[in-house]
């Protein structure tokens, strides 16, 4: 039998002696009609279950080279052992030489996720998909993959502000939306089993049907030894959770285990009747004749057992069976069929949605300064107090007075304390704000409140870089008027972003105007 694909081929034989001699001559006769040459010196024997002097009589009669485990085919390392750090290697040092071409360039958070996201985190999709990746290997693509992140591309060592864990998130559930290796890794290896679903008379079914016994009754409970398969279950047991069964004629659904009523199995619902039942992994079909439950018990029930009992009649009373194979339907997907990243979704929440950090990605404002918001979201801008966390902090009071923190610096020191009140004046606001849950509720009705979060944010931005320059530029304060106008400015940078410029012009004008007030009151 062989396996063929591009310019790879696997031929595969029994090891007894005029098999091989058949196999040999087969090739020479292929060699003789075709005109070609199959190079004997770069092929390679690969034996299961022979000792050394069979081997080397099977590898006289083919005449090649003896070759060991793990071979790669098609670039996935084959191997009835666990993957290893050697099988490994190869993606590794393709992540290393990818970031190495990136060296030298000044790149903002933004565009260094940009690249990771688009290029690094998709090096290893292929692998994921056919191996359980162990913890370690997900450990050094992640660490990697935030050193390129965090440090500056010179490989300078920075420090890594946020969890991974937090980065690798969706946007929707307040992360950088960067692939998660491990929840990628469950979703891909659960795509084999739509693909199980759909080619239900070829050939790799049939092979994973027959060694592993897949039909009794169904996958779904099914173990294996191979990595591929024990991958592959370690993630059906999560997508399991998210199918449901269409009961056709019962003979693949199991009774109590699968989910074939409402949100869970039996088993699950009645876990006091299911712990006794003597019945375990049975289809549908063999326990449900249409009148009689045949169930047994290991021990005696009492009454509240017999009342549970009799439920579970009454919903066996309502399976209405037909000529059709019972059917798996997706719950997450609105077709019922298994889709990635639906999956993707269910297995990358992580149990909070946040309120509005998912919106920021929605408003217009450029892209480095949405990954600025999104740490000071988290509290993991370096601000003195954070810092201070992470090594001896001299000074801890801001520029102008108090200890700097991020509510401070942004929303409660005495510049920013003004920088709102002129704000407020200007957006007809009653409520002054005074922390950062108060700019971020305008965020989730961004359509109607756009021009006003590009001002608080175009605000906090300055602030920020005020800070920085008063810090790090040695430059001296000014006064309150030039930053605000520099707030105004920086908004007008960025309303080609916005699609009515118009409007975003007259608040501008408006702005200058309240800052200007405060100009004049400065001087009198
Ligand atoms: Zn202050």
């Amino acid at each position: 039998m062989p396996l063929q694909y591009a310019d790879d081929t696997i031929l595969f034989s029994s090891a007894e002696f005029p098999h091989l001699v058949n196999l040999k001559h087969v090739i020479m006769w292929f060699e003789q009609i075709s005109g070609m040459r199959v190079n004997f010196r770069k092929s390679e024997l690969l034996t299961l279950n022979l000792d050394e002097v069979e081997i080397k009589r099977a590898a006289s009669i083919i005449s090649c080279p003896i070759g060991a485990f793990t071979i790669k085919y098609l670039g996935v390392p084959q191997h009835y052992d666990n993957l290893t750090r050697e099988d490994l290697q190869p993606l590794v040092d393709k992540l290393l030489s990818r970031i190495a071409g990136w060296r030298g360039k000044l790149l903002s958070l933004a565009a260094r996720t940009l690249l990771i996201k688009t290029c690094l985190a998709s090096i290893p999709i292929y692998l994921l998909s056919f191996i359980k990746f162990p913890k370690w290997a997900i450990q050094i693509l992640n660490s990697h993959m935030g050193n390129c992140l965090w440090n500056d591309l010179n490989d300078a060592h920075k420090y890594h502000l946020a969890n991974w864990e937090f980065v690798a998130m969706s946007k929707d559930f307040g992360g950088l939306g960067v692939p998660n290796l491990r929840d990628s890794n469950i979703c891909l290896l659960a795509s084999w089993l739509r693909r199980y679903e759909k080619d239900k008379n070829k050939l790799w079914t049939e092979i994973l049907d027959f060694k592993y016994n897949t039909k009794d009754p169904n996958i779904l409970q099914t173990r294996g030894a191979s990595p591929f398969f024990k991958g592959f279950m370690w993630a059906v047991q999560a997508a399991k959770m998210g199918y449901r069964w269409v009961i056709g004629n019962g003979e693949k659904v199991r009774f109590w285990e699968d989910n074939w009523l409402g949100t869970s199995s039996l088993a699950i619902q009645y876990w006091k009747l299911y712990r006794w039942v003597n019945e375990k992994n049975k289809s549908v079909a063999s326990l449900w004749d249409g009148t009689d439950l045949k169930c047994s018990f290991s021990r005696m029930g009492d009454e509240n057992m017999l009342e549970l009992w009799e439920e579970v009649c009454q919903i066996a009373s309502t399976i209405n069976y037909s000529d059709e194979e019972d059917s798996m339907v997706w719950q997450f997907s609105s077709n019922g069929r298994f889709n990635v990243q639906s999956f993707y979704k269910v297995v990358n929440f992580r149990g909070i949605q946040p309120v509005f950090i998912s919106s920021l990605w929605d408003i217009k404002i450029p892209p480095r300064v949405q990954y600025f918001l999104w740490l000071l979201s988290k509290n993991k801008l370096l601000t003195r107090d954070n810092l201070s966390k992470r090594r001896k902090v001299e000074d801890p009071t801001c520029s102008f007075c108090n200890e700097e923190s991020i509510q401070h610096l942004f929303f409660t020191c005495v510049v920013a304390k003004q920088l709102w009140h002129v704000f407020s004046k200007t957006f007809d606001i009653h409520q002054l704000i005074v922390s950062f849950e108060d700019t971020g509720k305008f965020w989730l009705s961004n359509k109607c409140n756009g021009i006003l979060n590009m001002f608080t944010l175009a605000a906090v931005w300055c602030l920020w870089k005020l800070r920085n320059d008063l810090c790090f530029q040695r430059s001296t304060w000014k006064s309150m008027a030039i930053l605000l106008f520099q707030v105004a400015v920086m908004v007008e940078k960025w309303k080609i972003l916005y699609p009515e410029e118009e409007v975003i012009s007259q608040k501008v004008k408006l702005f200058k105007k309240e800052a200007a007030q405060v100009l004049w009151l400065q001087w009198r």
